[in-house]
């Protein structure tokens, strides 16, 4: 069923087929913390990784393993690991491969949640990140040294949501020996950004992964296609003993077991030490989003297209930010180039009126729900001059593209009629406060 390329298919049907004891045929929640040994022999095995099997649920979790091999089939990779949230999947899909004293090349356009764990917190572990603006994939190679252990990038990082050059990039790490890690959150199933030369792919699940805002959850997919052994100085943390496990060299120890030896020992060192992993129940919740994925997403971009229409015709607003829609021609190009079945659930949007405008459109909203997410089921605004941006200085929040009057939607699956109709009533509202105060 895997060979299957259609993402409907994968995600039904990756992965085991029924619980073999009942023959239970959705997933169950194996709410337990630990598996029991044959006998000391099998358990000895298990330690060694000569065998796999589950031991306990901060490492695998028959539930979480479920997911993860319906994530790994919908990516085109080869192994996933599943984890607390997202920001724990992007911490941990650089430290598997970056201690201190390394850096990584990432792309300026980021969650405000990855820039901080970049600028700041890596920081103070010793990681260094070189941010460079992704209009310029060449920017990468520039930035990149002999210490360079990664390239990092959002495939629609929002607000800009300009498409990132994902196989430009990923060329260049290649020639180097640099993989590149793909955040792939806003664009499941529209986007497999290892068909175009990731070795990582990270997602926060919670998003359309999830799709119904209960759970918090992230994910690593390893594609396999990275040869970490071809490029082993750059990568002494996969190519030399490793003291915390019995002096295994992960490349070599793993090697049966496939081209996993990331994933392998993100699982066996990282997930062990740090613990971020997700419960059994989130695992189970993320199965039941993961099902209508694609279906989801369908509806997702077709409103989403049909909200950034509507708003491009719409008096009080002067512009709209959406993959198809910008200016630059090599901005669209990629969006065409990377985006398949649909541009996304996302749209931006610049009220004439700035600042009061872009408060006074988000109190006028009546069904939009106002929170700090994306990819719910229901449509969802927020207003990031004011909220998620509001630390930054006006310099800076122009430079991640956030004006004054700059509102993200989410948008939901509700009718398109119904999105409609309560857009245009705050945007009356919004635009007649503007009117006012004038
Ligand atoms: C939300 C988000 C994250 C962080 O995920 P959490 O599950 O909230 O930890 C990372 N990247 C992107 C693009 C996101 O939208």
């Amino acid at each position: 069923m895997t060979a299957s390329r259609h993402a409907e298919t994968l995600v039904l049907h990756a992965g085991p087929r029924a619980e073999p004891q009942t023959g239970a045929v959705a997933v169950p929640i194996y709410q337990t913390t630990s598996f029991q040994f044959r006998d000391t022999a099998h358990a000895a095995d298990l330690f060694a990784l000569k065998e796999i099997a589950h031991i306990y649920s901060r490492i695998t979790n028959p539930t979480n393993e479920a997911l993860e091999l319906k994530l790994a089939a919908l990516e085109g990779g080869v192994a996933a690991m599943t984890m607390s949230s997202g920001q724990a999947a992007s911490a941990i899909a650089v430290q598997n491969i970056c201690q201190a004293g390394d850096n990584i090349v990432s792309s300026t356009d980021l969650y405000g949640g990855s820039w901080n764990l970049f600028a700041h917190t890596f920081k103070t572990m010793g990681i260094e990140v070189r941010f460079v603006d992704p209009a310029d994939p060449d920017a990468f190679r520039r930035a990149s040294d002999d210490r360079t252990r990664a390239y990092y990038a959002e495939t629609l990082p929002n607000p800009k949501l300009a498409v990132f050059p994902i196989a430009e990039v990923a060329r260049i790490g290649k020639s180097l020996g640099i993989p590149l890690i793909m955040d792939n959150t806003a664009a499941p199933v529209i986007c497999r950004p290892i068909e175009h030369g990731a070795a990582i792919v990270v997602h926060s699940t919670t998003k359309y992964i999830g799709g119904h805002g209960t759970s918090i959850g992230g994910a690593i997919i390893d594609s396999g296609n990275f040869d970490w052994e071809a490029n082993a100085k750059r990568f002494p943390m996969l190519n030399q003993p490793d003291p915390s496990y019995h002096g295994a060299i992960w490349t070599e120890a793993v090697k049966p077991l496939g081209p996993i030896a990331y994933i392998v020992k993100a699982r066996t060192t990282l997930q062990r030490d740090l613990g971020a992993c997700m419960s059994p129940f989130n695992a189970f919740q993320f199965i039941q989003g993961l099902e209508t994925l694609p279906l989801r997403m369908r509806e997702h971009c077709r409103n989403a297209q049909s909200v950034a229409e509507h708003l491009s015709r719409h008096d009080a607003v002067i512009r709209v930010i959406y993959p198809g829609m910008h200016k630059a021609k090599e901005t669209d190009r990629r969006a065409g180039a990377y985006l398949k079945g649909g541009r996304g659930g996302l749209v931006g949007f610049e009220l004439a009126g700035g600042m009061e405008a872009g408060k006074g459109f988000i109190d006028a909203l009546k069904m939009f729900y106002h929170v700090a997410n994306i990819g719910d089921a229901r449509s969802l605004a927020i207003h990031p001059a004011s909220t998620t941006h509001s630390q930054l200085s006006e310099e800076d929040q122009h430079a991640t593209g956030v004006t004054p009057g700059y509102v993200r939607l989410s948008v939901g699956l509700e009718h398109i009629d119904d999105i409609i109709a309560d857009l245009d009533q705050a945007l009356e509202q919004a635009s007649g406060r503007r009117d006012r105060a004038a």
